[in-house]
């Protein structure tokens, strides 16, 4: 089974209470590829400018990340700088530069067209939009989107949601978008747009799982070692296309609960380094004793 990640690939600079972190690697489509290649191979459609680091290209293929469809191009790679607060509860947006991403206009490579499993990282809806009509018949396609296109975008992410299977989405933004309040109702909403799946992601407090009347709820698990939580809703995301890859397909319900399990679990790794340091060194072996790690957490009898 093939996963084709389209989405950011950046160079993030990061303030929290370890200190700053300036230019390291990160964007939601580094933090998704690394994530689901720990279940088989990516293909990653993305931009960056010359400054981006050849180590971080030769990490990103080491770790079974095709990057044919990544266009290196003149100019700087796309820059987010961001501040967290000491609690790490909240963060603020310094600065974006787009550089090169201002530009990007996805192109997916003849080999990459027959993808099983396509992730759309939040980017603009219409570059979301224009991947899917290069695609051919995707088993699977997953969206994510954020407040700025429900803004900006409107027309162009509802012309979206018509046409995946799955949106994962912030709690906030799922209320946002649905014009609803509470969260069961909001993605209720969500689904009557188009999605037969919504996953709803709180952060701390884990992810809701909704298809039809059936709802799922997954914790994120309590880590006392809590270092950088960037990228963790886009390596969530890796670890549940990863998982539904490596199972052939599924969209049943319970196949769909235990990638939401494996999901919370790489991104219980991720918030554990700063930036990309945990997510690019994962084993198989590693995500087996967190997901029993889950496991124990909300057995009972
Ligand atoms: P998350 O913590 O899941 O919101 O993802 C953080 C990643 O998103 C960082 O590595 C950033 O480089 C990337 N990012 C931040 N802003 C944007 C944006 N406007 N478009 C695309 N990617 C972004």
């Amino acid at each position: 089974m093939t996963m084709l990640v389209v989405g950011s690939v950046a160079q993030d600079t990061i303030h929290n209470h370890l200190g700053t972190h300036p230019y390291i690697i990160g964007g939601a489509a580094v933090f998704t590829s690394l994530s689901a290649s720990t279940y088989g191979p990516v293909q990653l459609v993305g931009i960056v400018g010359r400054d981006f680091p050849p180590e971080a290209i030769s990490m990103l293929e080491a770790r079974n990340v095709d990057l044919e469809g990544l266009e290196i191009t003149d100019g700087k790679t796309f820059h987010w700088e961001g501040r967290y607060s000491d609690d790490l509860s909240s963060r603020e947006t310094i600065r974006t530069d787009l550089n090169v991403f201002a530009d990007f206009r996805p192109k997916i490579p003849e080999r990459y067209r027959d993808t099983d499993y396509l992730m759309l990282a939040n980017i603009d809806p219409d570059l979301q939009l224009d991947v899917l009509n290069q695609v051919r018949e995707p088993k699977m396609v997953v969206a994510d989107t954020m407040n700025f296109w429900i803004e900006s975008k409107l027309d162009s992410l509802k012309a979206l949601l018509e046409r995946i299977d799955v949106l994962t989405i912030n709690e906030e933004e799922a209320r946002q978008l649905a014009e609803e309040h509470n969260v069961v109702t909001a993605a209720r909403a969500l689904t009557g747009m188009g999605p037969k799946t919504v996953i709803i992601k709180r952060g701390e407090y884990g992810a809701l799982l909704f298809q039809g009347d059936a709802i799922f709820s997954a914790p994120a698990l309590p880590l006392t070692d809590v270092r950088d939580p960037t990228g963790a809703g886009d390596t969530f995301a890796g670890g549940f296309l990863g998982y539904l890859a490596s199972e052939g397909f599924g969209d049943d319900f319970e196949t769909l609960k235990r990638a939401v399990i494996h999901g919370s679990a790489l991104a219980s790794f991720c918030v554990q380094g700063i930036g990309i340091e945990r997510v690019k060194s994962l084993s198989r072996e590693d995500i087996t004793g967190r997901v029993n790690a889950f496991r124990r957490l909300v057995s009972f009898s």
